[in-house]
């Protein structure tokens, strides 16, 4: 069982990759996005809050992300294969609180994961992105598209949307918070030997296959 982190600015493909690891190697996806989605749905006081910041682009609080996190970590949840932290931690604070977390469940990471792609890509591809409303499946307008147009592969949902945040003006937002706050925590798992990175511009396969190719470095 290993545990890890992906990150990478938005569009680079955490969400895509996450979900081939859940199928191959029955890992449970972590991912702070869809959680808050989850929050923002549900019409309370604190989802309303979180859905606007949400749609700015801007980062929520530390304080609600992680203690999302830790309700998971701490709910008994069947590992599995492990862990895959998609979209958290993001903040230096957030690494801190992560790391005090996988110590009270006496466990670690085996890994932090980074999905570099040119600035131009990932323009393209959260430009195209489309999400379905019901199960959260991922698809794309022209690189990913469903068998079926307007379909959802995974739950048969009819009505792919696009996310409120994946709009140019949001998505100016979502870049500079994550190379403000985000891109110095690859620095902070540099120095702890545990960053891996990978060039995601290829295929989703191609990719898939640099993810995998990392877990054969880990200690079994
Ligand atoms: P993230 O979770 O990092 O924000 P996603 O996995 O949601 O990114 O991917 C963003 C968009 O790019 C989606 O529309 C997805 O279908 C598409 N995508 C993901 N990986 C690739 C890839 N390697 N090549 C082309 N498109 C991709
Ligand atoms: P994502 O689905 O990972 O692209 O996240 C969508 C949005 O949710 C982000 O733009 C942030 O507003 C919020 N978010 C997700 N994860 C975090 C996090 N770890 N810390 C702060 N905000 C987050």
């Amino acid at each position: 069982m290993h545990h890890i982190i992906l990150i990478g600015p938005p569009g680079a493909g955490k969400g895509t990759q996450a979900t081939k690891l859940v199928e191959q190697r029955r890992m449970v996806q972590l991912s702070t996005g869809d959680m808050l989605r989850q929050a923002a749905k549900s019409g309370s006081e604190l989802g309303i809050e979180v859905a606007k910041i949400m749609e700015s682009g801007a980062f929520v609080s530390d304080d609600i992300v992680t203690a999302l996190i830790e309700e998971r970590l701490s709910s008994g949840d069947q590992m599995h294969g492990g862990f895959i932290f998609d979209g958290y931690p993001r903040t230096l604070a957030q690494a801190d609180s992560l790391s005090r977390l996988m110590e009270s469940v006496k466990t670690h990471l085996d890994g932090v994961i980074e999905l570099v792609v040119d600035p131009e890509v990932l323009f393209e591809r959260i430009t195209g992105r489309l999400s379905c409303p019901n199960c959260g499946a991922v698809y794309h307008r022209s690189a990913n598209p469903p068998d079926k147009e307007d379909i959802c592969d995974s739950c048969g949902h009819k009505g792919l949307v696009q996310r409120e945040d994946d709009t140019e003006a949001a998505l100016r937002t979502r870049l500079l918070e994550y190379y403000r706050k985000t891109s110095p925590l690859t620095g902070y798992y540099f120095r702890s030997q545990q960053l891996y990175q990978i060039d995601a511009n290829g295929t989703p396969a191609e990719v898939a296959e640099g993810v995998l190719s990392i877990f054969n470095n880990f200690a079994s």
